[in-house]
Parts: structure tokens; sequence; C-alpha cells
């Protein structure tokens, strides 16, 4: 249905896209991943042609996006896209938000479209704010809302940018649950997102982008369980951990302990790992004895369901696992009861002590 060759993209001496090639099939849901800045919104909108690419070429449906006689507007008719700022209307009610465009861009018939957009209202589930204007309505119903709007002018692909990063994050579940329901519909849909749990259950393939290509591709399994290449591993790695930085001793363990419960409850570790691994890394940190630049990493493997707590400090070597080290070794027992192996080394100028929590 898409097929992308050999695109790229500057910005006068930036080259942000440099040679990116897909072929999207009918039905597909792609998720787009990787660290901001390496043109992933770009790269939409190319798709949608908001920005003249600089070269390569792009077909939909065999017809070339870039060729001087394609008529534009019909084919950005066929992609439909949502931003991560909802772009609603403010002076128009939430129907005519959705009317206007089939009306003025399409030239449809008002009754029939106003029956249509009521359709595409209920499926997102705001048909009763019909009538409101969008200052009344909550981010994430305007992104419902800006959702059904690019329904209403009937894309043959949804391209979706961040759409839930703008908004509380009480409200992101309301707006996945529309995405989801559109999967499940069948629609083609290519979404830029940092979602992961989310990007991982719905799509179809996963796209890396870095360095101005998609830098690896594969289904949600390869690319978030096993992926082959270093920057991707890099990448997949950074946002499965939890890292925070200490620069004396008075350090924020608050601070520290609520993000590590956060970090426990988004990867749904149960409670009392939760509470353990707060404590643990409480008293690893009261192991240390120079505190000037200590860092505390949690990361969840989902496939072998270990939580590791690392703790890399700066400084002479403390080895706090050799007998005698530590003039109290409460801390050390207790450490070593609740974790299933305990580490230590000393590398480039930092030690290193390396936990393995027990999870059951
Ligand atoms: P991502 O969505 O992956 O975070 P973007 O596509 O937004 O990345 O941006 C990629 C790079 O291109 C960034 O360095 C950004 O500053 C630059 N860029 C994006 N749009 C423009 C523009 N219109 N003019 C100049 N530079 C731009
Ligand atoms: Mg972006």
């Amino acid at each position: 249905m898409i097929t992308i060759r050999n695109l790229s993209k500057h910005f006068g001496e930036l080259v942000v896209l440099k040679d990116v090639n897909a072929d999207i099939q009918k039905g597909e849901v792609i998720s787009i991943i990787g660290p901001s800045g390496t043109g992933k919104s770009t790269f939409l909108r190319c798709l949608n042609l908001l920005e003249a690419p600089t070269g390569g070429s792009i077909y939909i449906d065999g017809v070339s996006l870039l060729d001087k006689k394609t008529n534009v507007p019909k084919i950005r008719q066929k992609m439909g896209m949502v931003f991560q700022s909802f772009n609603l209307y403010s002076h128009l009610t939430i129907l005519e938000n959705l009317t206007i465009g089939p009306v003025k861009l399409l030239g449809k018939k008002k009754t029939e479209t106003n029956t249509k957009a009521f359709e595409y209202l209920k499926l997102v589930g705001l048909a009763e704010k019909a009538y409101n204007f969008p200052d009344e309505l909550s981010g994430g119903q305007k992104q419902r809302v800006a959702i059904a709007r690019c329904l209403v002018m009937e894309p043959e692909v949804m391209l979706f940018d961040e759409p839930t990063s703008a908004l509380d994050p009480t409200m992101v579940s309301e707006v996945l649950a529309v995405i989801r329901r559109l999967v499940r519909e069948g629609m083609t849909m290519i979404i830029v997102t940092h979602e992961m749990e989310f990007a991982r259950n719905i799509s179809s393939r996963v796209f890396y982008m870095d360095e101005g290509i998609i830098y690896e591709d594969g289904t949600p399994e390869q690319i978030f369980e096993s992926p082959q290449r270093e920057k991707t591993r890099a990448f997949i790695h950074r946002i499965r951990s939890l890292e925070f930085r200490i620069t004396g001793r008075d350090y924020d363990l608050y601070a520290l302990q609520a993000e590590m419960e956060m970090f426990c409850e988004k990867h749904v570790i149960a409670k009392d790992v939760s509470a353990n691994v707060q404590l643990l890394a409480e008293e690893v940190i009261l192991l240390q004895t120079d505190y000037s630049d200590i860092t505390i990493a949690l990361s969840y493997s989902e496939k072998e369901g270990d939580v590791e707590l690392v703790c890399e400090s700066a400084g002479t070597p403390v080895n706090p696992l050799t007998p005698g080290a530590m003039e109290d070794e409460i801390g050390i027992l207790l450490i070593k009861d609740r974790c299933k192996s305990v580490e230590y080394n000393y590398e480039n100028g930092k030690n290193n002590l390396r936990l393995k929590v027990k999870v059951k």
C-alpha cells in the first residue's frame, strides 16, 4: 500500500532523514520508536507532504506522491494525521469541527456529514459532547475528537505523532483505547509513540529510527525482546531502566523511592517486590563511603522476570562483600537475604554493586 524508497530530508546543512526505505501493507499497524530528534515526526510529515522531501520516492497504492502530476490534496485525504496538540477550532462546536473538513474540502452534503460525524463521535465515546466547544473538554477528550475528525474524512491510513504525550497521565489510556479500537477495525496506522507497552501490544511491526534511517525493524517481540543492532539494544535498555543520580549525603530519598515505586507499577512488579527494591536501594546507599557521585539504576527484564538494582559510585575501591569491610554488617546481611545474587567489581574508577532482587 505504501512504498518508501531512499527518502531523504535535509533542513539546510542538517540531514534528518538520510535514506528511509519501507513497505507497508494494508491493515498493518506500525509503531515508530527512537530517541528524540531522530526524525520520526519529520518522517510522518514527509509521508503526508506537510514537508517536502529532499529526495527519494513515496508511492501510495502505486501512485507516486512526489510526481508533479499527482493530485496532492486527494492523496493527502487518504492519510489522516493526529498530532500531539489537537489543533481543534476553538470557536466551533465539536460537531462543526468534524463536519468542516468534509463539507469545505470534500464538498459533501451537510446532513449526510452530520450523520457520519455522529457515528464517529460515538466510536470515540463523545457523541454527548457534539454541541460543546473544545475548551469544555479535557485533553483526552479533545484528542479523541481530533481522531474522530480524522476518521470522518475516511482516510485509508492514519498517522499519529505522539498522540498521548501532551496529556496528563490519567488521560492517556482513554486515547490509547480508541486507537486500539481502530486496530481491531483493521485501520492501517503508523504511530510514533513513547508508550512502549502499547506499541508492543498493538503493532504488527516496530520501526526503530536512528541515524536518519529505519535502523532496525521487526516484530514487537524482535525489537523489544532481542534487538539485533547496538543502538536499538542501548535504547531498549535505557527505556527499561530507571536512573537516579546522587551527588551528596543530602540526597532526596523520598523522590528516589517514589520513582522506584512508579517504575515498578509501570512494569507490573508485585507490591512486596517494589517495597523490597526501595529498601534495598536505601541500604545499598548506606554502604557507600563516598556520596559525591552515585548512580542508582533499576531495570527489569521481562523475559527472565529479573529485577536488577545497580549502584555505581566513584571513589576508592570498597568491596562491601569482603568480610569485615563494613563496620556494621547488618546492612549487607539484609541485602544478601533479599537478593538472588550480589556481585561487586571495580572498573574504570567506579565501584559497581549489582543486585538481583528476589522476586518470589
Ligand atoms: P523526532 O520527532 O524524532 O523527535 P523531528 O523529526 O521532530 O524528530 O526532528 C528531527 C530534527 O530535525 C531535529 O534536529 C529538529 O530540530 C530538526 N527539524 C525538524 N523540523 C525542522 C524544520 N522545519 N526546520 C529545521 N529543522 C527542523
Ligand atoms: Mg517528534
